[in-house]
């Protein structure tokens, strides 16, 4: 098991976060696309939510068409990079990968995606140039994956777009969300730049659309307008003891290891509350930064957490301990976080049942809720007609991402309540062609 101290230099934070899926040198890169079988119907474009010509671009890299390969990418990911680093290819392109049935290793298709991408982006290629202006205006709120896909989209058909960003840095939680020895912060940005170079879209950092006047202007203004708006906050779990120093909200703890990594405050007794994947990088990031004892405690039995096996694979190759069936009551101390009182739990036909009796106490200093993210919700009843789902997600029709007021349209976690970025860059492209298909 790997130990880690807290880092105090970029250096202790490269090691730290040393890349899961470094680049590709080109002998690496020829060796891996040799092996591609260039399946007929090949199984890992249809497991890929953007349908990228996987084995066509393979090729591509394995005859010497760097440049062309990227340019397959990017016709149906504009996320092509940094998809090909955070993406959880296990269970999408290469869980497909016919050589699974065989009990040989899958292509390496993420890799070498990254590995064409990352080559044009670095030598600023040109691919793209957008289309003559065609006097139509999309205002795009969220410069996410979905925002940022669905503005490329749209310039390439020649529509003005103008995106609002309530942040100061682009891509949403591909940057403040995705685990640090994924992808790194300068890749993503690096893609980001490239993206506003080919395609000349413009964002407006730190100006957040909150109040029902600057939705009437942007109405007034624009012809279409599209929400790529996300979730929101962590989701409190109402119980005593959650406003405690040291007890935080995962996304808004890995937004500040994402961001300002060196000042994170680490406990050094953890514990992580829940069993999604934000569950598990929370725990893995923790991990890294020195935590000495990282608790995983989730209130279900491991086989029914909602997280991918291999990100529990990850936490726990980097010292992780998980427990089960075992529900936080209380979040303890006094000022700051001295523990958390616990209930153990059976699950029964699908229902999580308290045992009577069975409370325990874990000592920790730190204690980090990844309970799921709120819906916007507020946020989306200052449009006027615009309906959600029980859930929160914003209802759309599913083939134009049309909403119920037909000005706008949407994609990303907030349609589809969170999923990944290779999602919302799909739907983000689906929505310009559901504006365009309206608009023409
Ligand atoms: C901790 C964490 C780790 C993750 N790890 C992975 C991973 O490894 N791989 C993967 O594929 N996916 C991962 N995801 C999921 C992925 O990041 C999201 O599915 C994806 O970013 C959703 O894109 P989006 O554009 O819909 O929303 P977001 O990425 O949330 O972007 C929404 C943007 O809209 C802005 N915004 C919101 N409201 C307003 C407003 N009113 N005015 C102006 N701007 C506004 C926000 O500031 C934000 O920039 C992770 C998510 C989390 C939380
Ligand atoms: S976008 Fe993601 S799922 Fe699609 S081929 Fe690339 S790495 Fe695989």
């Amino acid at each position: 098991m790997p130990e880690f101290k807290q880092p105090t230099t970029e250096q202790d934070l490269e090691l730290a976060f040393e890349q899961l899926k470094p680049y590709m040198n080109p002998t690496m890169a020829y060796y891996e696309s040799s092996r591609c079988l260039f399946c007929y119907d090949a199984p890992c474009v249809t497991a890929c939510p953007t349908g990228i010509d996987i084995p066509l671009f393979i090729r591509q890299i394995n005859t010497g068409n760097v440049d062309g390969a990227a340019k397959t990418i990017y016709d149906s990911n504009y996320f092509g990079n940094i998809c090909g680093k955070v993406c959880p290819t296990e269970v999408l392109c290469e869980g497909a990968c016919v050589y699974n049935h065989q009990d040989v290793k899958p292509i390496e298709i993420g890799r070498l995606q990254s590995y064409a991408t990352s080559q044009v982006i670095e030598k600023e290629k040109r691919l793209y140039h957008p289309a003559p202006p065609n006097g139509k205006k999309v205002a795009v709120i969220g410069a996410g994956p979905a925002g940022i896909s669905c503005a490329c989209e749209l310039r390439l058909m020649g529509y003005e777009v103008t995106i609002f960003e309530a942040k100061k840095h682009p891509s949403g939680l591909a940057i403040y969300g995705c685990a640090p020895y994924k992808v790194t912060n300068e890749d993503v940005l690096d893609e980001i730049v490239w993206l506003q170079e080919q395609f000349g879209f413009e964002i407006l950092y730190n100006h957040p659309i909150h109040s029902a006047e600057q939705i009437k202007s942007l109405e007034a203004y624009f012809d279409a307008i599209f929400l790529g708006i996300g979730l929101g906050a962590t989701r409190p779990m109402s119980i005593p003891g959650e406003n405690l120093e040291n007890c935080y909200g995962a996304t808004e703890y890995i937004e500040q290891v994402k961001i300002s990594p060196l000042k994170v405050r680490v406990g050094k007794k953890v514990v992580v509350i829940g069993g999604g994947n934000t569950a598990m990088d929370a725990a893995s990031e923790s991990a890294r930064l020195g935590a000495e004892e990282v608790t995983l405690a989730y209130r279900r039995s491991k086989e029914e957490m909602g997280a991918y096996e291999f990100e529990y694979e990850l936490a726990k190759g980097v010292g992780v301990k998980g427990i089960f069936n075992a529900v936080p009551t209380a979040i303890l101390g006094n000022g700051q976080v001295e523990g958390v009182r616990f209930i153990k739990t059976n699950s029964e036909n699908g229902r999580v049942i308290t045992v009577p009796g069975s409370e325990f106490e874990l000592p920790c200093d730190a204690v980090i809720l990844a309970t799921g993210q709120e819906k916007k919700t507020g946020f989306l009843s200052l449009i006027e007609g615009l309906e959600w789902n029980k859930d929160g997600s914003i209802k759309v029709n599913v083939e134009t991402f049309q909403t119920t007021n037909p000005k706008y349209f949407a994609g990303g976690d907030a349609v589809n309540g969170g999923a990944e970025v290779v999602n919302a860059a799909a739907e983000g492209k689906m929505a310009a062609r559901g504006i365009n298909s309206i608009m023409a």
